[in-house]
């Protein structure tokens, strides 16, 4: 695509930031290319647009790969009056991809916008109304606009049915509402993308959304260690004090009131020293009882559910680390389960759990939320292990609560209690050393290995890194607990 021109992406661009859209045409090797789970979530858009197609059987797919033959490919078939998908439309300096649009009437058109979110977002909307407004300038009569969008209550049951996969709204009014002025808001986007010099722009929230912004290292890196902007709680609070000149937490003044975490944060960063509430802490620890056992769960959650009985997004664990501590003298045992082949890991899954964590001691997870969840999910599943559940859910002790409580504070964690911060900054270990460092790798990992096409032996790596992140996971926890415990 010719790179003065702007398409429905860089519009949106502009929408946030005009000067991320300057950067994206004139200095685009400034931006760094995808990362992993962006990628990710592209190629997941990518297939959830292919089901949809399914929606308009009798629909053509406009292949050319290339720029002009895509939109030369388009107005060839425009005259044969039937769904086209991928469609091309060029009108002067704006252009515009349509994921379908569908013949009504006699001349007119739908648009139909396919994502693989699960409700419709101002995003989207603004989205479709420039591709109405380029399909529109192209000479195109546009009766509806709608969206095709993730229905999370479908259950797959044998081949997918995109008739249920998908809701289909009609966004048309919405579209019609944030159209008023888009003429000149394309002209003005127009101009600054022409302009030899990139404007200035202060940062803001709108680094944030609706897309975290690509260069807001770049942007926001003039920011002092201990920024405002590392405060725990919202981001009003912290703009709000920008806006005054505040940059560091050491800097706010007395007088603007603080939470109590808030104040937490700043006595840590102004002293250098750590927080610790020995007595919460004590008490916290008194509720663990040995055998102790350390599980934790790494899942996927796909877009197109992969087998019968799941709904979209619906989290499938695959793996978990599970260390079991008899007693205050033992050493911790370790024990792995992560699913081989592509068959539902869950069944089996759930069935070495239960012949693991026994029948009493506590199970110790980092934000039990999530593997409660999890346990939940598959006893939904597997009605069978109910009796078991129940038994397991009373056990378990969440070893984030004295962080997330600040019985425990170190300026490094900055605004989380995430494991991935709370680890290095109570043991000085960290993840640095792993292949794999983040949930979200490891179910991309493990996807891409089982049912991606790979050799053998990168499966055997990659099984190889995933055991090793999920088992730091477990280990970080012990030493974690060892270390309250030495406070
Ligand atoms: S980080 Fe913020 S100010 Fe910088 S380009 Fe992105 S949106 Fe604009």
């Amino acid at each position: 695509m010719p790179s003065q021109l702007l398409s429905k992406s860089k519009y949106i661009s502009g929408l946030q930031c005009p000067k991320l859209l300057w950067i994206q045409i004139n200095e685009p090797e400034s931006i760094s290319e995808l990362d992993a789970v962006t990628q990710y979530l592209f190629n997941q858009g990518h297939q959830v647009g292919e089901y949809a197609k399914q929606l308009f059987p009798d629909g053509i797919n406009i292949t050319q790969d290339d720029f002009m033959g895509n939109i030369r490919k388009t107005k060839e078939l425009l005259a044969e009056r039937k769904p086209l998908f991928e469609v091309g439309i060029l009108s002067g300096t704006i252009y515009s991809r349509v994921d379908i649009l569908n013949p009504v009437n006699e001349d007119e058109w739908d648009i139909i916008e396919v994502k693989s979110s699960t409700s419709v977002k101002d995003v989207h909307i603004n989205d479709v109304s420039f591709q109405r407004y380029c399909c529109e300038k192209a000479g195109l009569k546009i009766r509806d606009c709608k969206l095709a969008y993730i229905n999370t209550q479908y259950v797959k049951n044998g081949e997918i049915d995109p008739e249920e996969l998908f809701i289909l709204e009609d966004i048309s009014t919405q579209v019609e509402e944030v159209s008023e002025g888009i003429e000149e808001r394309v002209f003005s986007l127009l101009e600054v993308v022409s302009n030899k010099i990139c404007p200035e722009v202060t940062i803001g929230k709108h680094c944030l959304a609706p897309y975290e912004c690509p260069l807001r290292t770049e942007c926001w890196g003039f920011l002092p260690e201990n920024s405002i902007f590392d405060l725990r709680g919202g981001k009003t609070k912290q703009f709000s004090l920008y806006e005054q000149g505040i940059l560091s937490i050491k800097d706010i003044p007395n007088n603007i009131p603080l939470s109590r975490q808030q104040r937490i944060q700043k006595e840590c960063v102004i002293t250098g020293t750590t927080h610790v509430e020995k007595e919460e802490i004590r008490q916290f620890l008194d509720i663990l009882k040995y055998p102790l056992y350390y599980l934790d769960f790494e899942t996927m959650g796909p877009a197109i559910p992969i087998y019968d009985g799941l709904r979209p997004y619906q989290t499938i664990p695959f793996q978990f680390s599970l260390h079991i501590v008899e007693d205050d003298k033992s050493e911790p045992i370790h024990h792995s389960f992560l699913a081989d082949g592509i068959e539902d890991p869950r069944p089996q899954l759930l069935h070495e759990l239960q012949r693991l964590l026994g029948s009493e001691g506590s199970i110790i997870a980092y934000n039990s939320g999530f593997e409660e969840g999890v346990l939940k999910e598959l006893v939904e599943a597997f009605p069978e292990y109910s009796d078991w559940l129940e038994g397991i859910l009373v056990r378990i002790v969440d070893l984030l609560f004295p962080f997330s409580n600040f019985h425990y504070y170190h300026a490094s964690q900055k605004d989380t209690a995430s494991l991935k911060k709370v680890l290095p900054a109570i043991t000085g270990k960290g993840y640095e050393e792993i292949e794999i460092g983040a949930g979200m790798d490891a179910s991309i990992a493990y996807e891409r290995i089982t049912y991606g096409s790979v050799t053998e032996e990168e499966i055997a790596k990659v099984r190889v890194d995933l055991i090793k992140y999920c088992k730091l996971d477990t280990e970080g926890m012990i030493w974690i607990v060892d270390k309250l415990r030495n406070l």
